[in-house]
């Protein structure tokens, strides 16, 4: 049996800052339906290397391949990545001045040119899946932590993604909202969404991550099933930073 198209593909990939060179010679794969957790420490290319894939940053060098489109200069639709990509930030990237219903509806209408009735029907349903749907005509400001990147969740679900990408979503939080965000993450990977999440969170990593991915200076050091991952790291690199985050 061939094995399946990969959703991402990341092939020899580089990207530059200038004199700095950010992201070295990655290689990544992930096939429908795979979770990947990326972690490593700060400043090692994590959120340089998903920014690439929706095409935030611009790659520099090597090839990144999204469900059959090639990211290029001369990339026709950016919003067909758009549309395949989700993304969630460390700080949620609410509109202030909108309603939770009206953010959860922006995109809809404007990269997937959803009827209004529909959108707000979207809209609902995944406010009601991240359990907060009596929030709908309220403000960003008036919510919690948590309760805001669930919203952020569910804009992203909202646009039907193929994959969607987290960067640290818990890492703005109160300890005593994170739960919150990382029940409805593993009720999403349960449900066979395609997911790579850069976090430090490693219970999630060990009960959802088909693969933990570390990183380190702009390289993909080490790459392992989660039980291997923790149980007998291979590289110095690897070890040293489990030790200051277990
Ligand atoms: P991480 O997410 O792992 O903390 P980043 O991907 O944010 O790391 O950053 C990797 C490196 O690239 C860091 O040294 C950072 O300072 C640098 N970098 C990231 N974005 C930019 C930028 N827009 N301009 C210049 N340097 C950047
Ligand atoms: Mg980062």
């Amino acid at each position: 049996m061939t094995s399946p198209q990969p959703l991402i593909l990341m092939q020899n990939v580089d990207k530059h800052f200038g004199s700095f060179q950010a992201l070295k010679n990655i290689n990544l794969s992930v096939t429908k339906g795979e979770r990947i957790v990326v972690c490593g420490p700060s400043g090692s290319g994590k959120s340089t290397m998903i920014r690439c894939i929706n095409r935030l940053e611009k790659h520099d060098g090597g090839t990144i391949i999204i469900d059959g489109i090639e990211l290029t200069d001369d990339l026709k639709d950016l919003n067909a990545v758009r549309r395949e990509v989700g993304m969630v930030f460390q700080s949620f990237n609410l509109f202030p001045h909108m309603t939770i219903l009206n953010n959860l509806m922006l995109a809809q209408k404007l990269v997937r040119k959803t009827p209004k009735a529909e959108a707000r029907e979207v809209a609902m349903h995944y406010l009601e899946r991240v359990k907060i749907p009596e929030q709908a005509d309220k403000y960003p400001i008036q919510l919690s932590g948590g309760q805001q990147q669930r919203v952020a969740i569910a804009r992203a679900l909202c646009m039907k993604p193929e994959v969607i990408l987290f960067d640290e979503p818990t890492s703005a939080l109160d300890p005593e909202m994170i739960n919150e965000v990382l029940e409805v993450m593993v009720d999403l990977a349960r449900d066979g969404m395609t997911m790579i999440c850069v976090t430090h969170e490693m219970g999630f990593a060990r009960s959802v991550a088909d693969r933990v991915i570390f990183m380190d200076a702009g390289e993909i050091v080490e790459e392992a099933e989660p039980e291997t991952f923790f149980s007998t790291p291979k590289s110095d690199r690897t070890k040293l930073f489990l030790s200051q985050i277990l």
